[in-house]
Order: structure tokens, then sequence, then C-alpha cells
């Protein structure tokens, strides 16, 4: 008998510092994992070039933002370089109680939240193999001057010492070494015996009561 499929999807909280490769990362694991559902925030910032509203972000204004704050159908936001950023709790909702993975790539304020609200979310920072390697590819980006960067790295600094709150904590050495840590870290976890005696509750008499 083929086990059932879970009754509640996973929440997976993915955070890690600025230039880290937490894009490349996402969709690489994405493309392994078509099952899990990318949460796209809210934000009041402008769109970037190639960004498009509804696959990158939902851009909103400030005014709509705190519209959602005043009427709490935020799961999390949070104020980042003078911009809100959030997730909708309603969507999201509905993929967990389908039973559907939910991936959402936040900064450590917002990750906070979430763990306070639902302990059960799987919280993964991502760092490179150095710091000195984060300034490096901060300054190989070319996008940013000297002291936008100087800004990212010390921010860096302050989201390295959250590093505690979460779960796990990812070196991206490589995209494919990095994908595959967070793999094997969700296939742990979906094997774990609260994700998993709802499957077999039928199989044997008795077995939940364990
Ligand atoms: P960016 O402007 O570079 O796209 O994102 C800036 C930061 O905001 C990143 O660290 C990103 O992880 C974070 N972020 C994106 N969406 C959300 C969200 O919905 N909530 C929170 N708390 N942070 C977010």
């Amino acid at each position: 008998m083929t086990p059932k499929k879970k009754t509640k999807g996973t929440l997976i909280v993915l955070s890690g510092p600025s230039g880290v490769g937490k894009s490349t990362v996402i969709a690489e694991l994405l493309s392994e994992r078509k099952d899990i559902y990318f949460s796209v925030s809210y934000t009041t910032r402008g769109p970037r070039v190639g960004e498009a509203d509804g696959v990158s972000y939902h851009f909103v204004s400030k005014e709509e933002f705190e519209g959602m704050i005043a009427r709490d159908e935020l799961l999390e936001y949070a104020k980042y370089v003078d911009n809100y950023y959030g997730t909708s709790m309603k969507v999201i909702r509905e993929k967990l109680d389908a039973g559907v993975d939910v991936l959402l790539e936040i900064e450590v304020q917002g990750a906070a939240t979430v763990k306070r609200k639902c302990p059960d979310a799987v919280c993964i920072f991502v760092i490179p193999p150095t710091f000195e390697e984060l300034s490096r590819r901060l300054h190989g980006r070319a996008t940013d001057d000297e002291q936008v960067i100087q800004g990212r790295l010390e921010r860096a600094k302050a989201e390295y010492r959250q590093i505690p709150l979460y779960d796990y904590l990812v070196i991206n050495d490589s995209v494919q070494s990095a994908t595959r840590e967070i793999l094997s870290i969700l296939c742990a976890e979906g094997c774990r015996v609260d994700q998993r005696l709802p499957m077999i509750r039928n199989q044997i008499e008795g077995v939940t009561a364990l």
C-alpha cells in the first residue's frame, strides 16, 4: 500500500544576505521540486528592469500596503531599506491546507515573525563559504556603488547575528551543492514521524495512539 499524500503542506522559509545567490538557488530548487509553491510577496518598492508585476513581486503603493496591514491580511511584513515587503496570508493558508509545500524568500525580521506564528515552519539561512566571498560577489555585480555595497555588508553582519533563529544553515559553495543540501533538508522534514503518521493511520489499529 502506498502512503497517502500528506495532509498539510510544509512552510519553508529561506533567508540570506543580499548577494548570496538566493534567487539562483531558488530557481534550481523549483526546477527540481515543481510541486513547491513559491510565494510572490507584496512590496512598495518599484520594479527593477526585468521584473514583472505578479511574478517577481506584487508591486503596490504604500497606501495599499498599509491597508493590508490594517486589515490583518499579512502573515508577516517588514520594512527593508525604506520599503515594505510582506506575505499575504490567504494564498499561503489555502496552499498549506491543500497539502502543498510553500516557499517564502524573506528577510530576517519576517522570518522571526513566521517562526513565532508557525513554529513548524522550516527556516533555512543561506550563506556564502566566507564573508570575504560575499564582499567579492557584491563587488563583482558592478551594479552598485561602494557606499551601497558597504551598506549591504553591514546589513549582512546584522543578519548573520540572527542565524540562531533558523533551523538549518546552508552554505552556497555552488548552486548545485546548496540546492542539494536544501533538497536533503526537505526530504528529511518530509520523513518526520508527525508528517508521516497521518499517512499510515489506517494501516495498523492504534498506531496513532503511540
Ligand atoms: P529585494 O528588494 O532585493 O528584492 O529584496 C530585499 C529583501 O526583502 C530581501 O532580503 C528579500 O528576501 C526580502 N523580502 C522579499 N519579500 C519579502 C517578504 O514578503 N517579507 C519579508 N519580510 N521580506 C521580504
